[in-house]
């Protein structure tokens, strides 16, 4: 009875270094991880002990006897990734995998101490590999008063599992060392030098929050939105509430097929009521209660195997929607069946085999292939979506009210960093900033947008062991301010609404008590309350202020 690893596997390796027998690949040292979808648990090798299952952050893992029936094609997914032994056991190994050396502080005197900007994934896991050293300080910098990034902003209302990996970050957030500056915009508030009088490094976890835009005519009709608005939007990002969706059209189009789009396509296809259990935004779950939304067309311009989603969302998203696919597509389908693909692509055209037409009244997903974007016809808000098929004159239209783009996040300058307009990305040396003494970055702004929350940990590892092999070196100067205090001092003469972690314990047991039992929370999707709420948290005692004036 082994385990098996499931859709929301978020690849940060976790499994493998708990796992006492090394069943579970690609392991963070083998070359395949870096490109990997998921991880897998070889069911030859697994003894069935559970410790993956415990060390996993987002609920991925269930012994195979516990599978819900659209779990099930995990179970030839995980075995697929490793060689067929015709029912053999894999005798247990003492050779478990290699776990990378924790980034080891050598240099005496004051304590390494770094601020980080951001408090995403790769934040988080920058904060918890420097916290793996005695005596650092870390001060987590971020504008909202909430933090977490995108898996609070990002990720799907409905993947609650994905977003258990905030427990994780809840348990780093509470650990010595850390301290959170929310509400604080770094470039508004303080700028980057000051953030080097008061830190020995700083370290940009920012992601990439802008969207890669379409160049084509028509796209300033009303109806016309990125798929990274209406994700803000759904998921209460407070700078997206207002974002005018209107779902009463019967048919909305996506271009791009990645797992953005999937996302965005799923949502859109919902049963309001079972969004009514997430915790999408009220005004959201307003919007499409009263959605008309028949068909989402999610127009990719290349063919089936070049598909961008991934295998395990393809899996998630058959097993939960009606998806379709037109003659034109089940013979491109066909046709690629018939070529040489690897592995992954040859399982997603499977399933793609699988699918078919359907005119039936049930709200459905079309995945539509070789389309490229010509042009969006309105007369001020969106009527149609015109498409050529890739590679020829011929034209395609759609009837649609409702246009996203979902073709890839974009990275944004940071204030007084390089910064590479093309690739979205500040230029780096595997997380250190060219040019740019005492500065790094991980996360997206490091390598662009791509990877799961969990790529992250490695991409964020990698970034800590360059600081501190410079802390080391004796390359990163004792910062002029050395007292925590100076800095509290200069962030609420800044912002006196500053949120720290007693703040943000107080804002998150509020929207899960506003949850009621029946959502998991009930975000605050506005500033106001949020602060009004982080307000009532017990503020510091004296002894708490006067041991934070006498710590370096
Ligand atoms: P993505 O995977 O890079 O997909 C972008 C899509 O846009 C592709 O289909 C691409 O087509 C298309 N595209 C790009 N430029 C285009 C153009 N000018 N015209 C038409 N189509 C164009 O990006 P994403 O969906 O934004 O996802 C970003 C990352 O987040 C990915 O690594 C993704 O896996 C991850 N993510 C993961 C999850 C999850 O695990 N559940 C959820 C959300 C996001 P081509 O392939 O032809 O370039």
């Amino acid at each position: 009875m082994p385990h098996i690893i499931t859709q929301s596997c978020c690849s940060d390796g976790s499994c493998v270094y708990a796992c006492p027998v090394n069943c579970i690949h690609p392991s963070p040292d083998e070359p395949e991880f870096a490109s990997a979808e998921m991880l897998y648990v070889d069911p030859d090798a697994c003894v069935d002990c559970g410790a993956c299952v415990s060390a996993c952050p987002v609920g991925a893992i269930v012994p195979d006897s516990k599978l819900v029936p659209e779990q099930l094609p995990f179970i030839p997914l995980n075995r697929a990734y490793y060689p067929d032994r015709h029912g053999q056991k894999v005798p247990p190994t003492s050779k478990l995998a290699p776990v990378p050396p924790a980034p080891e502080i050598q240099r005496g005197g004051m304590p390494l101490t770094v601020a980080i900007v951001g408090s995403g994934p790769a934040a988080m896991y920058a904060a918890d590999e420097l916290l793996t050293q005695h005596g650092v300080r870390v001060n987590v910098f971020e504008k909202l008063p909430t933090p977490y990034g995108l898996v609070r902003a990002g990720v799907a209302p409905d993947h609650p599992h994905t977003k258990k990996v905030t427990k994780l970050f809840d348990t780093i957030a509470n650990e010595a060392g850390f301290t959170f500056y929310l509400n604080v915009e770094v470039g508004k508030h303080v700028s980057h030098a000051e953030l080097l009088q008061h830190h020995h490094a700083v370290l940009y976890a920012v992601g990439a929050p802008h969207d890669r835009r379409l160049d084509i005519d028509g796209m300033d009709n009303v109806g016309v939105h990125t798929a990274t608005e209406l994700v803000a939007w759904y998921n209460g990002h407070p700078d997206f509430v207002d974002l005018p969706v209107d779902l009463s059209c019967e048919r909305v189009v996506l271009v791009g097929n990645g797992n953005v789009a999937m996302d965005v396509a799923r949502i859109l296809t919902a049963d309001a009521d079972e969004l009514a259990r997430t915790d999408i935004a009220d005004h959201a779950l307003a919007v499409l209660r009263e959605s008309k939304v028949r068909e989402v067309i999610v127009a990719a311009r290349r063919g089936p195997a070049d598909s961008a989603f991934t295998l395990p969302e393809l899996i998630g998203l058959t097993a939960h929607r009606s998806v379709v696919l037109d003659e034109y597509a089940q013979g491109l389908v066909r046709e690629d069946l018939a070529g040489e693909h690897d592995e992954l692509t040859r399982n997603k055209l499977d399933i793609l085999a699988t699918l078919s037409d359907a005119d039936g009244d049930e709200r459905r997903i079309r995945l539509a292939y070789r389309l490229t974007p010509k042009r969006v016809v309105g007369d001020g808000r969106v009527q149609a979506v015109e498409f050529v098929r890739t590679g020829t004159e011929e034209t395609h239209r759609f009837e649609a009210g409702l246009l996203a783009t979902s073709i890839g996040y974009h990275g944004r300058a940071v204030p007084d960093l390089p910064f590479d307009e093309k690739a979205g990305v500040v230029p780096n040396d595997d997380g250190r900033v060219t040019d740019c003494p005492g500065t790094y970055v991980a996360g997206w702004i490091k390598r662009g947008p791509t990877g799961f929350i969990g790529t992250n940990k490695s991409c964020a590892q990698h970034t800590v062991h360059q600081l501190v092999e410079d802390f080391n070196s004796g390359a990163l100067a004792d910062p002029a301010h050395r007292h925590r205090s100076e800095l509290q001092r200069l962030a609420r003469e800044r912002q006196p609404q500053l949120v720290d972690l007693a703040g943000w314990h107080a804002i998150d047991a509020a929207e899960i008590a506003r949850g009621a039992g029946v959502r998991p929370r009930d975000k605050f999707t506005r500033i106001a309350p949020m602060l009004a709420v982080a307000a009532t948290a017990p503020r510091p005692t004296w002894r708490d202020r006067l041991r934070e004036a006498i710590t370096v």
